[in-house]
């Protein structure tokens, strides 16, 4: 057996992210109309997620409070209504659907998929990525397309992203405090307290907001901080992986 190509990494990622898609967006549409399971409806056949592994209760505990005491909420005031939000990221995700699958069967020079509903098109497309796998453009449009709409069921189901610590010391403050957001594709120090030297940055006006490098200051950061540049780079992959054991 040869090592997995990079095309096949991204299939398969690709996979796991259609899986959790296809696992989420039934609840999604459940948020939109709990009114059709009237008390005496019989049990949804929608199983739970299985109980997360590899994190500890503690991890998931405090991931989740970086993001409250932190102001780390993902998406938007969380004043907005919900509903709104809701069919909102339903509309979103059902259009995004439909136009991957309509690409991917163009790509592949098939003939046009007969319309049919959201899951139905995302195992259409699960069933064609071993066929798309040695077009890198196509996988890795099929990996990012359903990354984000996973992404943006996650956020509109209220789940808080992943939070990853990553070692060394923030330059700034000193702290064990260098988190990365795979999501966000961002590291940031979680010390409240923590300055940088830049006048006009918005850790030194906005108390909600916490000082982030983007990708192009992590050699840099990591150099300052001690921190290993493989393992702050690995920590900020956004793979489905990380969400699989959540
Ligand atoms: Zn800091
Ligand atoms: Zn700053």
């Amino acid at each position: 057996m040869s090592a997995p190509t990079d095309d096949q990494k991204t299939a398969r990622d690709a996979m796991l992210w259609i899986e959790l898609l296809l696992r989420q967006f039934p609840e999604l549409l459940d948020e939109l109309a709990p009114a059709h399971h009237s008390p005496s409806a019989p049990p949804r056949d929608t199983p739970k997620p299985p109980a997360p592994a590899g994190r500890t209760h503690a991890e998931r505990a405090e991931a989740l409070r970086t993001e409250q005491l932190h102001g780390l909420t993902p998406s938007g005031p969380s004043t907005a209504p919900l509903r709104l939000h809701v069919s909102d990221a339903i509309r979103d995700i059902t259009d995004g659907v439909v136009e991957l699958d309509e690409a991917v069967h163009d790509r592949l020079r098939l003939p046009r998929p007969r319309r049919a509903q959201v899951a139905e098109r995302l195992l259409r497309v699960a069933a064609l990525l071993d066929r798309a796998t040695g077009d890198t453009l196509l996988t890795e449009h099929i990996r990012d397309e359903v990354r984000r709409m996973a992404r943006r069921c996650t956020r509109a189901l209220g789940a808080a992203e992943p939070v990853v610590r990553i070692g060394g010391r923030c330059p700034w403050c000193d702290s064990v405090s260098l988190r990365a957001l795979p999501a966000r594709r961002a590291v940031l120090c979680v010390n409240p307290a923590c300055r940088c030297a830049d006048r006009d940055c918005d850790c030194r006006t906005d108390p909600a907001h916490r000082h982030a490098w983007s990708e192009g200051e992590w050699a840099r950061l990591a150099a300052e901080s001690g921190a290993d540049l493989t393992e702050l780079t690995g920590a900020t992959a956004d793979t489905a992986d990380r969400e699989v054991r959540r």
